[in-house]
């Protein structure tokens, strides 16, 4: 177990497809436990394998919407239903300092399988949907400043994150 460094925007790796997860062995338990440790010492809201340089579809995202943060393994996740619509700035830990407006659904459900090969679904609202596409585009080889309304300026970005607190995925 370990943190793992967090590739940043400029490596080719991130902008790469990720494939399929086929083993549900001990080393993706071990990528996984290495990802989680990684996303909570970085403080993000979700971290996809590619960003630790793993071209495989796994991404972990982390529900804030309950008493206490869950952090939610999702293994070949695919968003299956959306419905809304939310534009708001996003972050992410791969392009540190950075901050654009992004539209996103305002709801989702996902199904992935977790870290056995077992499928669930999971329904996201708001900033958790949010988490949920910006990782899943991470596996597609997308970093959110390809997708952003717009990019914010640095005033821009200071005052969102002293007034809301930073968050990144
Ligand atoms: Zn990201």
């Amino acid at each position: 177990m370990g943190t793992r460094n967090i590739l940043k925007r400029g490596d080719p790796q991130l902008l790469k497809k990720s494939r399929e997860v086929t083993n549900f062995n001990q080393r993706l338990h071990t990528l996984l436990d290495d990802m989680r440790e990684t996303l909570i010492s970085a403080n993000g809201l979700g971290l996809a394998a590619p960003q630790v340089g793993v071209l495989r579809n796994a991404a972990l995202v982390v529900d804030t919407t309950g008493d206490e943060d869950e952090i939610i393994e999702l293994i070949n996740p695919a968003i299956i239903e959306n419905d809304g619509i939310q534009e708001g700035p996003e972050g992410c830990l791969s392009i540190p300092g950075v901050w654009g407006i992004v539209k996103r659904p305002l709801h989702v459900i996902v199904r992935a399988q977790d870290r056995f090969g077992n499928s669930f679904e999971r329904e996201g609202s708001g900033l958790t949907a949010r988490a949920f596409c910006h990782e899943i585009d991470h596996l597609h080889g997308v970093l959110f400043d390809k997708v952003a309304e717009r990019i914010l300026s640095p005033e821009e970005a200071d005052e969102y994150t002293s007034d809301r607190g930073a968050e990144n995925d």
